[in-house]
């Protein structure tokens, strides 16, 4: 199909940085084994903070450049996973950083917050028409934590997923194609409970001053509700170490943690868990998947 790999594998996600944080290594992973990887981000991440102070001037408040910064920081990190297809939905710029929830921001027109969900979704089933991927991921109806973006970006994913299968929706996007598994992204309870026991026991050799907690991990649910995990060895940890650098206005890296501006150190997770919510667990029940397209026909 168009010359595509069997195996196609969609991610879908807020601002640059989350990708690397959230599926580092499941993307590296699919990426080395030669699926076609693909990754859309909704927004620039115009409004984030800035952590070298250097670059302190490309924030909004100021230059309001950080979004093309954002543009390079995303390329570097995606060479770091191997990934070569990644887009912006609707072409870079086209929908911006909405800010942290209750922000004067989320209500400028341009803001993705405001953006009309069906109208940002045909923007991808294009994508998603053309690609015709097996797997999607993307977050939960919370977004993970609640940001307006990464909110809006399950809308749209969850939205863009129904509209591509329909066969009688835009004909000129492309032919219908239905996305096998749906996956939200995850962590186990239990794997953040033992992150921060570690991070606490690390917590005088490391760089930076304060401790994160529990709650800033997005995702965070019981461990029953896991069904996939993706392993991870120490090449792939170390690519996915190396793309979050990669977004260095946005991540601190200290061995196995990091901190985000808040300079709040938090476990970097290894292995990546996820919980699908459509279509058919290729594991037996009770069982986790160890692999995305597990009981996927190529
Ligand atoms: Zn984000």
């Amino acid at each position: 199909m168009n010359g595509l790999p069997a195996r196609r594998l969609l991610f879908v996600h807020a601002h640059p940085d989350d990708e690397s944080i959230n599926n580092g290594v499941t993307m590296a992973k699919y990426a080395a084994q030669g699926a076609h990887v693909a990754l859309v981000t909704c927004t620039l991440g115009e409004e984030g903070e800035v952590i070298p102070p250097a670059l302190a001037h490309l924030t909004a408040d100021r230059d309001d450049t950080l979004g093309p910064h954002r543009i390079g920081e995303l390329a570097a990190a995606m060479a770091e996973l191997g990934v070569h297809d990644h887009r912006f939905l609707g072409g870079p710029g086209r929908f911006r950083d909405s800010g942290m929830m209750g922000a004067p921001q989320n209500r400028r027109p341009e803001a993705f917050w405001s953006a009309d969900v069906d109208e940002a979704a045909a923007y991808l089933v294009e994508v998603i028409r053309e690609l015709r991927p097996q797997v999607l991921v993307t977050y939960d109806p919370d977004g993970g934590y609640g940001h307006p973006d990464h909110i809006q970006a399950h809308r749209v994913a969850m939205r863009a997923a129904e509209l591509a299968a329909e066969t009688a929706y835009r004909r000129d996007l492309g032919d219908p194609h239905t996305i096998g598994k749906i996956y939200w992204n995850r962590v186990p309870l239990s794997v953040v409970e033992e992150g921060f026991a570690r991070l606490g026991a690390a917590r005088t050799e490391m760089s930076f001053p304060g401790l994160a907690s529990p709650r800033d991990v997005p995702g965070v649910v019981d461990d029953e509700r896991i069904t996939a995990e993706i392993d991870a060895d120490e090449a792939l940890v170390a690519a996915k170490t190396a793309a979050m650098r990669a977004h260095a206005t946005q991540i601190a890296v200290d061995g196995s943690f990091f901190a985000l501006s808040n300079d709040l150190a938090q476990p970097l997770f290894a292995r990546e868990y996820y919980e699908l919510v459509e279509g058919r667990p290729g594991a037996a029940a009770g069982e986790r998947e160890h692999d995305l397209f597990a009981g996927v026909e190529a």
